[in-house]
């Protein structure tokens, strides 16, 4: 293990929302490793992810997300304010026909819920709101 992992999975453990981005990442292992690239997380992130240790999370716009929980899981990801929460999800419960299941050979499920957190829809940006 590099110094460079360890820094940006302590990072990766100790964001707030849990799905950081590579920018914030970045951003937080700057203050101990100045030195280190926005190449090298990049780099190091994909290491992660080929090690089966992290997942990559494309959420729509604003960038790809990076997730520690590696377990089958789904995602809330708000509209107005891009918080990205985890939610238990079923993977059995979504099934595949069998022409599909034969001709397609699956590598990941992911499943997304797009919508609006409560703090925004008390700021009136839900889908009925004012904005
Ligand atoms: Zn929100
Ligand atoms: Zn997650």
């Amino acid at each position: 293990v590099t110094p460079q992992r360890r820094a940006i999975f302590q990072a990766l453990l100790e964001d707030d929302s849990a799905h950081p981005t590579a920018e914030e990442i970045f951003d937080q292992v700057q203050d101990g490793m100045p030195d280190m690239s926005l190449a090298t997380v990049y780099n190091t992130l994909h290491e992660l992810v080929d090690m089966d240790l992290l997942l990559e999370l494309d959420l729509g716009p604003g960038g790809r997300h990076y997730d520690v929980n590696t377990a089958d899981h789904a995602h809330l990801v708000c509209m107005g304010c891009g918080r990205v929460e985890d939610v238990d999800y079923d993977p059995s419960t979504v099934v595949l026909s069998p022409e599909h299941v034969q001709d397609f050979q699956i590598v990941e499920r992911m499943a997304i819920f797009r919508g609006y957190c409560s703090v925004c829809i008390s700021q009136g940006k839900g889908p009925n709101g004012v904005s």
